[in-house]
């Protein structure tokens, strides 16, 4: 992470210090690094230059508007699960024709909008979603373009919340069904097949089960073409994992080399939808410790920020690596149980650190761009956390602390 670094014990992020990123805009606050999300896209991006390629970066890592202008002022596509996701993609700029929408779930008006707008392709995850796909089209008096998502049984070895690409999971259509839907599809007359994907997982940290998943979408292939079903492009999915601790996974070119040579040298076009690989490592959530106290013979470090903010520790047991935003001697330093507010005991941010703390100091959770504040809620009416982006020496606001006016807004009284 070498746009987050230690000068003169103090944590910065590019030019700026951490700390005056507290005083200016408060706590929680995310803070991330435009110069590391830039270099993750580009790295994906050197590393399929000699194919047809299209990196969809999937916007439910981080989902705020100025990534997402970053992202699509670099060329990038985009992978969506909803409306909401695609409306944000349009109004940060991205081009419609470089999107594609993933999810089993896929409500009537999200298909009528993003037949509307001309998407690139609907990675499709059942027969029914087909045939209401093209009904939809039929009705719009246009072609669906269609991916089927597969799910390859393939178990991604990491954990059970985010591995989806195992048969007993709720995500595509099962490999053995694969061949009677294309079938299916080809009958359809508003649905025109451009594609193949599958997406196995998240936080995978070796190669061995993409390149596992691209030999069953390389087989479905050769028997597609048998049948005279001709594809476009292949899309491997996201899922690419990160350092948050001692994890050592490929980087994208050592990713994209493998899965390349897994393509058998065919020259579909390749589509990615990376998403924590590209933002994870690009930002750290900024706290401050409210309170030291000890309990049962534990030492616990209440913090502002809580699973509100940060859910990813209470929801998977993710370990995020804490650091003090001020070097401090370790002299005094026991294991902390770093923790928020809020009224659960699964309120964690991180367990058993050892550190050296006192009230009023300023923690950096790290690696917490990927599923932080797009998982985050109101939960205990906490207003969501401010949003920064670090450019080089300037701080922007790229989101506003929420207001306690704004939690209520919607609401009415009897
Ligand atoms: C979540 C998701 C991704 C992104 O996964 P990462 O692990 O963040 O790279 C890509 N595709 C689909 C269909 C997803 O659901």
């Amino acid at each position: 992470m070498s746009d987050f670094y230690y000068s003169n014990g103090e944590l910065y992020v590019e030019r700026v210090a951490l700390s005056e990123v507290a005083e200016r805009f408060a706590t929680p606050a995310y803070v991330y690094s435009r110069a590391a999300i830039e270099a993750q896209w580009q790295a994906y991006e050197h590393a399929l230059s000699e194919r047809p390629h299209l990196i969809c970066y999937s916007v439910k890592a981080n989902g705020n508007l100025a990534v997402l202008n970053l992202l699509a002022t670099l060329g990038s596509g985009f992978d969506i699960v909803s409306v909401g996701e695609l409306e944000r993609v349009l109004k940060a700029g991205g081009d419609p024709a470089k999107v594609v929408f993933s999810g089993v779930g896929k409500r009537r008006d999200e298909i009528s909008r993003a037949l509307e707008v001309g998407i690139k392709c609907f990675n499709v995850e059942s027969m029914s979603e087909l045939e209401r796909l093209n009904r939809l089209a039929a009705e719009q008096n246009v072609q669906a373009p269609v991916s089927l998502r597969i799910n390859p049984d393939i178990d991604a070895a990491t954990h059970p919340y985010i591995s989806t690409g195992l048969k007993e999971n709720k995500f595509g259509i099962p490999y053995g069904q694969a061949l009677a839907c294309y079938r299916q599809a080809r009958q359809q007359a508003n649905i025109n097949i451009v594609g193949i994907d599958c997406h196995i997982g998240s936080q995978i940290t070796t190669i061995a089960p993409f390149v596992d998943a691209m030999d069953k979408l390389m087989n479905l292939l050769d028997a597609l073409n048998a049948e005279d079903i001709q594809l476009q492009h292949i899309d491997i999915g996201g899922g690419l994992g990160i350092r948050y601790r001692d994890e050592s996974p490929p980087a994208p070119d050592e990713f994209i080399r493998a899965i390349g040579s897994a393509m058998n040298g065919s020259s579909y076009e390749l589509l990615l939808e990376p998403g924590r690989s590209i933002v994870g490592n690009a930002a750290v959530l900024l706290t401050r410790v409210e309170y030291i106290k000890e309990n049962g013979g534990r030492h616990f470090a209440i913090v502002d920020a809580a699973m509100n903010d940060m859910l990813r520790p209470a929801l998977y047991d993710a370990w995020l690596a804490i650091k003090p935003v001020l070097e401090k001697s370790t002299a005094a330093a026991v294991k902390y149980d770093v923790v928020g507010p809020v009224c659960e005991s699964g309120d964690i941010i991180g367990l058993d650190r050892e550190l050296a703390l006192a009230e009023g100091d300023l923690l950096a959770v790290l690696s917490a761009g990927a599923y932080g504040f797009s998982m985050s809620s109101n939960y205990n009416a906490r207003p969501r956390a401010a949003e920064i982006m670090i450019d080089n020496e300037q701080m922007i606001e790229i989101r506003k602390r929420e207001t306690l006016a704004d939690l209520m807004a919607a609401e009415t009284m009897l």
